[in-house]
């Protein structure tokens, strides 16, 4: 039997001579692996099916009790070419599958929607860590592991914030910050941290002309990820060297 779905390619890796194993987040079957046969022969008409970023309709044989099926076809709704060609934009949009991987089943639904928005700012903005910082931020609301921004985290006092910590859980005020928790930060950052915590995707236009947003940025949101959820992504590393080379 045939079957279809609509999904995005969230990684890819060789299996035997000629075929490639694809991880598929789908709009609404969960994450799903798919064998692409004989896509490494020359005249394949199966490789945009076999690329990372690719968003299609998969057509699949299903046969009851396997566990993995085979794609047969797609059609091609977008393969991305933008993210594939700037280097930057490549990092952040694998960084974007990496995080997708660590998402709970009953969450991919809403993460297939954030992806679909998330590649197609990333492909048209000239800010790309908006669009990670934004994305960063809707991951942490999708998870419960948003930052207290509200006031302080301690003390709940609404004057005299002046640091973020991801270890004590947001804002902090200058009776409860201690050298240790971190730096401080000017009210400019506070503010844009702030609004970046509290928006959505359809808020990215505005934000994204309030300032140049930088790694750092999106760092900070990060590390608020990374603390909470016990995950390290791993293209962070190569994000980092990216930003080190150009900071050089
Ligand atoms: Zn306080």
């Amino acid at each position: 039997m045939i079957k279809k779905v609509e999904g995005i390619v969230l990684n890819t890796r060789d299996y035997r001579e000629h075929d490639m194993i694809v991880r598929i987040l789908t709009k609404e079957d969960g994450k799903q692996t798919f064998v692409v046969r004989g896509v490494k022969k020359v005249k394949s008409k199966q490789l945009a099916s076999a690329q990372i970023f690719t968003h299609a309709h998969f057509h699949f044989s299903y046969h009851k009790g396997q566990t993995m099926h085979t794609l047969t076809n797609a059609d091609i709704l977008q393969t991305h070419p933008i993210l594939r060609n700037d280097l930057l934009k490549q990092t952040l949009a694998t960084f974007f599958c990496e995080v997708c991987e660590t998402i709970e089943e009953e969450q991919v639904g809403e993460m297939f929607h954030l992806l679909v928005e998330a590649f197609t700012f990333l492909e048209a903005s000239e800010q790309p860590y908006a669009v990670a910082s934004l994305f960063m931020s809707c991951i942490l609301k999708m998870q419960g592991m948003q930052p207290y921004v509200d006031g302080c985290v301690r003390c709940h006092c609404k004057q005299g914030i002046c640091s973020i910590s991801w270890k004590e859980g947001g804002f902090l005020c200058q009776d409860c910050y201690h050298v240790s928790m971190g730096k401080c930060y000017d009210k400019e950052e506070l503010t844009l941290f702030r609004l970046m915590s509290k928006a959505q995707m359809e808020h990215f236009l505005t934000l994204e002309s309030y300032t140049h947003w930088s790694y750092e940025h999106f760092l900070l949101h990060y590390h608020f990820f990374e603390y909470y959820s016990g995950v390290t992504i791993k293209s962070m590393k190569f994000l980092q060297c990216l930003q080190s080379m150009n900071s050089s």
